[in-house]
């Protein structure tokens, strides 16, 4: 594997081939018997902090630190590896490292505080978890898994640290390329399979037939491009309109809605998490509006680290995008559960009396798609976790405790935080300060900016900026 910077050490360099020679499938098999031996390499720090792969708690800044800021390398093989679809989709794992190679260095190329490849690795972390923690799984087929998986990992490559109101207020190439509209998403998800098209060794998807890479293609795309923040309320209102009135879910809109919210998911982590996430994309807000000056733009909105109130605007974030966006996620879960889950467990006990037919459990349950839980250095066999109907209603109702508790503790965090701040500033400079409802007006002035700023999926994380403050002055509009 090739270093980007020097700063790291490549661990799967001492079991993986080098990048650009293709196994046979006998040295394949060899390597994948092997496994258990080659993964002792990795360090004993990289191992505790991938054990939490697959829990809500799971860490990717320790990851990246037992990785010498690798995170994305190691999580892509752990997830694939997970669901098999290493073998599904014959992919070699030394194209896979050259692929997260790529990966890496699109995410390394304009050394942003956020949207690098710790985000990248958290959003595909987080996927995971709603895949395989929720009853979720049961609906995929394994190109569905595969796309959501990919989609999250590349949902940011090559992000420009700027947000998509600053490429259209400065007329950047992308933003002529793409008719200002979503400007950033169309960037990353168009990219990512240029660079597939381009390295024959890092093409992950080249052995699908031509209608899986259809189907797969399809979904990355329609994935990526509704990461777009301003995409957030009409995204929400389709799903709460499906659940209210009973009707078939649209598949597509909540796979990528799923990954829409892992993507903003860090509100709903502890606050160790969220609180540094936040202050991440506030730095790079805040570096766009230092350009911005440079430029002699106007600010965009929550951009000026002069007047910014970051605990204020993370507050309303919280309040009006996070805790409703949960709160439905929630009940989609419990709704999937219900429709599909329970019919098949319905139809696998009736089948347990019944002769061997078509409609079989054994026959049903090959299409589902297994998950191993556990990372590639766990010893033993795999485990699989039960996915039946009661199950899955238990680990839901645990896991959406946890995400709402951990909410509304971040949101007293953010509000005391807030009151500390406002008490130590003086009158003259609350003057200066940019507080919510301030934004909250200029982006009601300013709908058309502030939507393409909330545009930037980091907008999405954008906890902080633009979008909570658009987020919040929709809220409010729509709550009136
Ligand atoms: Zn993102």
């Amino acid at each position: 594997m090739a270093e980007q910077d020097g700063k790291y050490q490549d661990y799967t360099e001492t079991f993986l081939p080098k990048s650009g020679h293709l196994r046979s499938d006998k040295e394949q098999a060899d390597a994948l018997d092997n496994e258990k031996t080659r993964h002792m390499n990795y360090p004993q720090d990289l191992v505790k902090s991938l054990s939490l792969i697959d829990k809500w708690e799971f860490n990717v800044f320790d990851v990246s630190d037992a990785s010498k800021q690798r995170p994305l390398t190691y999580v892509l093989y752990e997830l694939l590896k997970k669901y098999d679809l290493l073998s599904t989709f014959k992919i070699p794992t030394n194209v896979l490292m050259s692929f997260s190679d790529k990966v890496d260095a699109g995410y390394r190329k304009h050394r942003n505080p956020y949207h690098n490849p710790n985000h990248a690795a958290d959003v595909a972390q987080t996927t995971h978890f709603f895949i395989c923690q929720t009853g979720l799984l049961n609906w995929l087929s394994e190109v569905e898994v595969f796309a959501m998986i990919f989609a999250a990992a590349i949902h940011d490559y090559e992000h420009t640290g700027t947000t998509n109101t600053f490429h259209t207020q400065t007329r950047s190439p992308l933003a002529v390329l793409y008719n200002d509209r979503s400007v950033l998403e169309n960037h990353h998800v168009a990219a990512s399979f240029k660079m597939l098209q381009e390295n024959k060794g890092s093409n992950i998807v080249a052995e699908l037939t031509r209608d899986q890479f259809e189907e797969f293609r399809s979904l990355v795309v329609d994935i990526v491009l509704a990461t777009d923040m301003s995409q957030h309320f009409q995204q929400m209102s389709q799903v709460t309109d499906a659940l209210n009135n009973p009707k078939e879910l649209d598949k597509v809109k909540v796979m990528a809605l799923i990954v829409h919210l892992a993507d903003i998911s860090h509100a709903a982590k502890c606050w160790e998490l969220h609180e540094r996430w936040s202050y991440a994309l506030t730095e790079e807000y805040f570096r766009q509006g230092d350009r911005e000056k440079e430029l002699g733009l106007p600010c965009s909105t929550l951009c000026d680290r002069q007047t910014v109130m970051v605990p204020q605007s993370q507050f309303g974030f919280l309040r009006f995008i996070i805790e409703p966006s949960f709160t439905t996620l929630i009940e989609l879960f419990r709704h999937i559960a219900d429709h599909y889950i329970a019919k098949e467990d319905a139809a696998m006990n009736s089948a347990d009396v019944a002769e061997k037919s078509e409609s079989s459990p054994k026959r049903m349950r090959r299409h589902i798609v297994k998950c191993r839980l556990g990372t590639s250095q766990d010893q033993g066999d795999a485990l699989y976790p039960d996915y039946t109907y009661a199950n899955v209603v238990a680990r839901l109702e645990e896991s959406g405790k946890k995400w709402i508790g951990n909410i509304e503790s971040n949101r007293k965090k953010w509000s005391t935080l807030a009151e500390k701040e406002k008490a130590s500033s003086s009158p003259k400079d609350d003057a200066k300060k940019e507080s919510p409802t301030d934004s909250t007006k200029n982006s009601k002035e300013n709908s058309k900016s502030d939507s393409s700023t909330g545009t930037n999926n980091e907008n999405s994380n954008n906890s902080n900026s633009n979008s909570s403050t658009k987020t919040s002055s929709n809220a409010e509009e729509k709550k009136n």
